[in-house]
């Protein structure tokens, strides 16, 4: 496998990383956003090999067993999700370097796998009161995935300084150009 280098973005659910994700595509066409598996359901809009592949279980599983992922995980309950080496492959073939956006042990998972190669990024939002109302105001969850969201975001926020560079999203064009500056020099690196 030739392998070139990969960032990875992490963030507690709605901290505002997707926007901070599709402003960083936008700039850098030599970034391409890596597909995760995952067994939950797609969401309205979601398209099946763009935002995720969206497997069942048994194929996930399947997949497990013929160790398929860099890293995997049941982020939530009975909700599995993964990187596919398959897709960090297809992505370096093309001259790109991969961008992973996953939850905290993921990105942690990676770092360890390709520690020289990987850039890795926390985004916080700036308290667990804002995250919430983004939740809230997003209205994609119910109560208690929301209860589920926040409180995972509490253990994740004790992780964050294991990361190369912490970016707070209290202001979203400072946070955007804190990121594009941060990934554009590494990339060139
Ligand atoms: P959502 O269901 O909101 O799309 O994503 C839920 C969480 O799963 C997010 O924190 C997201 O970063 C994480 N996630 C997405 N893909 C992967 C993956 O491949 N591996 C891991 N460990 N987490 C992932």
């Amino acid at each position: 496998m030739s392998e070139g280098k990969i960032i990875v973005i992490t963030a507690p659910s709605g901290s505002g990383k997707t926007t901070l994700v599709k402003r960083l595509l936008n700039a850098y066409p030599k970034l391409a956003f890596s597909v995760s598996a995952c067994t939950r359901q797609p969401r309205p809009g979601e398209a099946d090999g763009k935002d995720y592949y969206f497997y069942s279980e048994d194929r996930f599983k399947t997949l497990v067993d013929e160790s398929a992922f860099v890293e995997w995980e049941m982020v939530y309950t009975g909700k599995y999700y993964g990187t596919l080496k398959s897709e960090l492959q297809r992505i370096w073939d093309n001259g790109r370097v991969p961008l992973v956006d996953i939850d905290v042990k993921g990105a942690i998972a990676i770092q360890d796998a390709y520690p020289d190669a990987s850039l890795t990024l926390f985004i916080q939002a700036p308290s667990l009161e804002i995250l919430r109302q983004r939740l809230e105001s997003r209205g994609t969850e119910s109560v208690s995935s929301l209860e589920e969201r926040i409180s995972k975001a509490g253990f994740e926020l004790s992780f964050a300084t294991q990361f190369d560079r912490i970016i707070i999203n209290d202001n979203l064009e400072a946070a955007t150009t804190e990121l594009l500056d941060t990934v554009q020099a590494f990339v060139q690196e």
